[in-house]
């Protein structure tokens, strides 16, 4: 997990807004920004590419021991998602319905962890079984 104020506001826009960015040459789309297309190298142009946030899940597994932050968290579940748009992205599962490989989930907002003894409260995309 990225940490710092400087790396907070930088990634703001792909935590927010489940942004990432395409190759004007072949489409493929990535998650997280990334300057180069892995097909087409310095060839081409990425253009920013804000995702639907719908997909399906690709893997997941339940976490009972987890990193310091997310301690008040636990026990929850942390899924890779294939977007529609192709990219797979990590992000916790909101309880709620069982996690099948192949269950169709959408992105929501939600409250990530709480930092240190002021309670800065991080926000993130999480997904939700629909
Ligand atoms: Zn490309």
């Amino acid at each position: 997990m990225e940490r710092g104020v400087a790396k907070t506001w930088r990634s703001a826009n792909a935590r927010y807004n489940l942004t990432g960015v395409q190759c004007t040459n072949c489409k493929t789309a990535y998650f997280p920004p990334r300057m180069v297309c892995a097909k087409c190298g310095r060839d081409t142009k990425m253009v920013e590419k804000k995702f639907s946030g719908r997909g399906v899940i690709y893997s997941y597994t339940r976490i009972f021991v987890p990193p310091h932050d997310f301690t008040e968290e636990a026990p929850y579940t942390v899924a890779i998602i294939r977007l529609e748009e192709g990219p797979l992205v990590e992000g916790h599962l909101v309880d709620g319905k069982k996690p099948e490989i192949g269950a169709s989930v959408r992105a929501v907002f939600r409250r990530m962890y709480t930092e240190g003894s002021e309670g800065l409260i991080h926000y993130h995309f999480k997904f939700e079984i629909v």
